[in-house]
């Protein structure tokens, strides 16, 4: 079996967060965990120039994103006791619950914010790439949920003929870790590096869904 991939279409991704919840709702995560993240960025300024003449430009995109099965996983490299692995067979980076002690190094290490501590459970946890769906022939469910058709998953080199490694601003550059997601990007994308955009959803991305909201649920 080859490394294991997703491809996202930023042309076609609506923001929508279908594929959020749908990974919520497989992995049973409760308020506050995800596995999946939708970043909404945003950018742009308005000048006047010296006659007068004001111009406005505006930059807006999303990222959807989960854990990026890295070539080389910062996820890895850190966890004290091994815990954190990555598959020779599919190049899927599986945290072992058995012998994670939820330090958080992984989460710290980690550039994309992919594993978190699930504190019910005391361990790290992530997205395994729907690994027994996958097993079972079928599609992982972020893929399966999302209407706008923008995400897939399958074998490297499949998913790396229809787009780049992702390398976009807020996130790090391809380089650093080498993520298994490839992308085809919008015309608003920035390179990795730059400070044109902002994340423009920070409660979501840091607390969880809806955290802010909790007692109202
Ligand atoms: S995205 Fe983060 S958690 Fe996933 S393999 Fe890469 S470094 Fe590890
Ligand atoms: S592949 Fe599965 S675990 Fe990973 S983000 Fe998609 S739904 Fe969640
Ligand atoms: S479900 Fe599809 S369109 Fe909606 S946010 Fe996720 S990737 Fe984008």
């Amino acid at each position: 079996m080859a490394q294991k991939a997703f491809f996202y279409d930023m042309t076609r991704c609506t923001g929508c967060k279908t594929c959020v919840f749908a990974c919520k709702d497989k992995n049973d995560l409760d308020l506050g965990k995800k596995f999946r993240t939708v970043y909404e960025i945003a950018g742009g300024e308005t000048t006047r120039d010296e006659s007068g003449v004001i111009n406005t430009t505006c930059i807006s995109y999303y990222i959807s994103i989960a854990c990026a099965h890295c070539d080389n996983p910062a996820c890895v490299t850190a966890c004290p006791t091994g815990a954190m692995q990555k598959e020779k067979e599919t190049g899927i980076v599986r945290n072992n619950p058995e012998t994670c002690i939820g330090c958080g190094a992984c989460v710290e290490a980690c550039p994309y914010g992919a594993p978190i501590i699930d504190a019910d459970l005391g361990i790290a946890r992530k997205c395994d790439g729907c690994r027994d769906y996958i097993e079972a022939g079928m599609t992982p469910v972020c893929v399966a949920a999302c209407p706008a058709l923008a995400l897939r998953f399958g074998d490297v080199e499949e998913m790396s003929a229809l787009g780049e490694r992702i390398s976009v601003a807020p996130l790090p550059d391809a380089e650093v870790t080498g993520p298994n997601i490839y992308v085809k990007p919008c015309r608003d994308a920035q390179p990795a590096g730059s400070d044109a955009v902002a994340v423009i959803n920070p409660l979501e991305i840091e607390l969880g869904w809806y955290e802010p909201f909790k007692d109202l649920v």
